[in-house]
């Protein structure tokens, strides 16, 4: 779905991409979202989805179960497990899909870190329907046609290098499609065309923007003044900014507003819900739970599916006039450390580190070390200049971090450079015999 001209001289100036459904009244919106998910309903049963059925019935489940919108949330939901055991039965795609996998165009596969990866399958309306959340997600972010955008997504059959290049040009960016920094040469040859055009907008991440800098300062480019780069924030909070959910959901999950207090998400596309993962409720405003999302408007959807990540809402109206509420991503199920009864995830061992400038500067480095079986108090490995006193430095970390979450921590320090560095998402949280940590 690419924007005619009239369309994008029309919108140029409004600070939505779509004003009449981003605007659209609550009501309106659930009513809407009730019509869209009937739909997807009928199609379980009449098409009918074998694996969705199957499941539905098992768990006593009839077509007239679903009244209204808040019966979804009583219904079973899907995880990963069983759309990977659909697909080693009914190799290679499953018995998941909502349309025959030969109108497919596109194949995604999930990354596998919890298991054999799954795959994600695209028509060319499910693509349309992407394309159209990741316009209104960039639109929120100030780009606009006729800029230029760098960009550092990897394009691996996990990555959502593709989508999100596509998601650009559909918009009538130029996009320059730049990859993860490799070696230095390949590197060399990206600067150099960066610092020809000069890009409006960078799209890099943490790691990859300070690697990008490195090597453009050792050439003696002034980043900001010769590339118009400046370091992206890496402060944890931007991770706010946008939900980095599976790229089953992704674009659905949107990004933030100007008013940066949680991402959009586009709800005519999709029923968001945030889940108790132990009692199975609904949570509400400010509340950690797993990120379960029907898909409404694509032929592959998927119905309840748990992301395995951790949001919560904020569901306070938003100043910017959009009424499709905001999600905070917090993080992945599977990094969870449960510490004293207490479940954390890396971005509360960052949010307390980014309090500390002499070891955030110009990023926190680190990783929290995962005993087996679980012990006492959080094990946190960090970066830290040899000039500090690491004795007063942990016991200052240690203090606020037990203001902040109530629970003990322990802190080895390591030289700069020590923690791997990664050129998307970092491993923040490693698994590690107990024994290995008490011997410390
Ligand atoms: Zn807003």
């Amino acid at each position: 779905m690419i924007a005619s001209d009239t369309e994008r001289s029309h919108r140029r100036h409004s600070p939505f991409y779509e004003p009449k459904i981003q605007t659209l009244p609550r009501e309106q919106l659930t009513q809407l979202q009730w019509q869209r998910l009937l739909r997807q309903w009928q199609r379980i049963w009449d098409t009918p989805i074998p694996f969705f059925k199957r499941k539905l019935e098992r768990a006593g489940v009839t077509r007239g179960d679903l009244r209204s919108l808040s019966d979804l949330s009583l219904l079973p939901a899907t995880t990963k497990g069983e759309l990977r055991d659909s697909e080693a039965e009914h190799p290679p795609f499953g018995d998941y899909r909502g349309a025959p996998p030969e109108r497919a165009v596109r194949l995604g596969a999930s990354t596998g870190t919890s298991g054999r990866p799954t795959f994600i399958l695209w028509t060319p309306k499910d693509l349309e329907v992407d394309y159209r959340a990741s316009f209104r997600a960039r639109w929120r972010w100030g780009i606009r046609p006729g800029m230029c955008l760098a960009n550092a997504h990897p394009f691996g059959i996990n990555a959502g290098g593709w989508h999100f290049s596509h998601g650009i040009e559909g918009l009538g960016i130029l996009n320059v499609p730049s990859g993860p920094p490799g070696s230095e040469e390949e590197i060399r040859d990206v600067l150099e065309v960066w610092r020809r055009l000069r890009p409006d907008t960078y799209r890099l991440f943490g790691n990859v923007a300070t690697r990008f800098v490195e090597v453009a300062e050792a050439y003696g480019l002034d980043p900001a003044r010769d590339l118009n780069l400046t370091l992206p924030g890496d402060h944890p909070r931007e991770q706010y900014a946008m939900v980095s959910s599976g790229l089953e959901a992704l674009p659905l999950l949107g990004s933030a507003c100007e008013e940066r207090d949680g991402a959009h998400v586009a709800e005519d596309l999709a029923i968001v819900e945030v889940v108790n993962s132990e009692t199975g409720r609904l949570c509400g405003h400010n509340e950690r739970g797993n990120l379960v999302v029907t898909v409404l408007e694509k032929d592959n959807f998927l119905f309840r599916y748990d992301l395995e990540d951790i949001v919560r809402w904020n569901e306070r109206p938003c100043p910017c006039g959009e009424t499709h509420r905001r999600l905070f991503y917090e993080g992945r199920a599977r990094d969870i450390v449960k510490v004293e009864g207490k479940a954390l995830l890396p971005i509360d061992v960052a949010l307390v580190l980014y309090e500390f400038p002499e070891i955030s500067t110009p990023s926190a480095e680190y990783q929290i070390l995962r005993p087996s079986p679980p012990l006492q108090s959080l094990h946190i490995q960090v970066e830290c200049p040899s000039s500090l006193d690491t004795v007063t430095l942990a016991e200052r970390l240690s203090e606020r971090f037990r203001a902040c979450h109530g629970i003990d921590t322990t802190w080895s320090f390591v030289p700069r450079g020590v923690v791997p560095r990664f050129a998307y998402k970092a491993t923040r949280v490693v698994d590690v015999p107990a024994a290995q940590l008490a011997a410390k």
